[in-house]
């Protein structure tokens, strides 16, 4: 199965995914954190992307593009995969159908995670992830079990994405709004779109998705 999760920052959608991966052996694929890593990594693209990640803004179309056609292609891939993140405007979700379509795959479904601009700022600005392992948390809404310890690798470093600040926050709503929600009615015309509300509680989310998935084919 092959899906993308739709939504705007602070949708949940890296927590879904990783929910997903879990549950039905597909592989996150988020491009936020391939960006993140290229720019770890000092690489080319990590240089030309590190000023537009901290900006808000979008990183080009051809970089996002030949990123997710070399990914698609490892062997990890092969069961099935979940686009966190991608694609982001209808030049890449144009350029994504043609690569799907070369490589003789499709997408069974898109995810549309639906939240309303006001709850976002504070859900993005309460997001923090562990420094050794990269599991996701949040301060009110999924804080560790235990204060200050990693649940899944026990390590009590944790960091914050320099981008979830409230200035930051705005400018990527915006390119949300104006870039990628035209991609609701292009895939709610190719039949393929299925809504969940991404305000209900973790745990409702999935079952939405759950629910919206095994309807699939039938
Ligand atoms: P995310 O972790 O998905 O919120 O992505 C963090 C940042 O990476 C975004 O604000 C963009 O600057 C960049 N980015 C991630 N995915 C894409 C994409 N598909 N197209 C353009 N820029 C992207």
């Amino acid at each position: 199965m092959n899906l993308v999760l739709l939504g705007p920052p602070g949708a949940g959608k890296g927590t879904q995914a990783q929910r997903l991966a879990e549950s039905d052996g597909l592989v996150q694929l988020s491009t936020g954190d391939m960006l993140r890593a290229a720019v770890a990594s000092d690489s080319e693209i990590g240089r030309i992307a590190k000023p537009i990640i901290e900006a808000g803004r979008l990183v080009p179309d051809d970089v996002m593009v030949a990123m997710i056609d070399r990914r698609i292609d490892e062997p990890d891939c092969a069961n099935g995969f979940i686009l966190d993140g991608f694609p982001r405007t209808l030049a890449q979700a144009e350029a994504l159908d043609d690569v799907l379509r070369r490589k003789s795959r499709r997408l069974d479904a898109v995810i549309e995670m639906a939240v309303d601009d006001g709850v976002l700022v504070e859900r993005i600005s309460g997001r923090f992830s562990c420094a050794n392992c990269g599991a996701g948390y949040h301060r009110q809404f999924r804080p560790t079990a235990e204060e200050g310890v990693c649940d899944r690798c026990g390590s009590t470093e944790f960091k914050q994405r320099p981008d979830d600040n409230e200035e930051t926050v705005k400018t990527r709503l915006a390119a949300y709004h104006a870039q990628t929600e035209p991609l609701l009615p292009y895939y709610r015309d190719r039949g393929v779109l299925k809504t969940v509300n991404g305000m209900a509680a973790i745990d409702e989310v999935t079952a939405q998705i759950d629910t919206a998935l095994g309807t699939l084919g039938g």
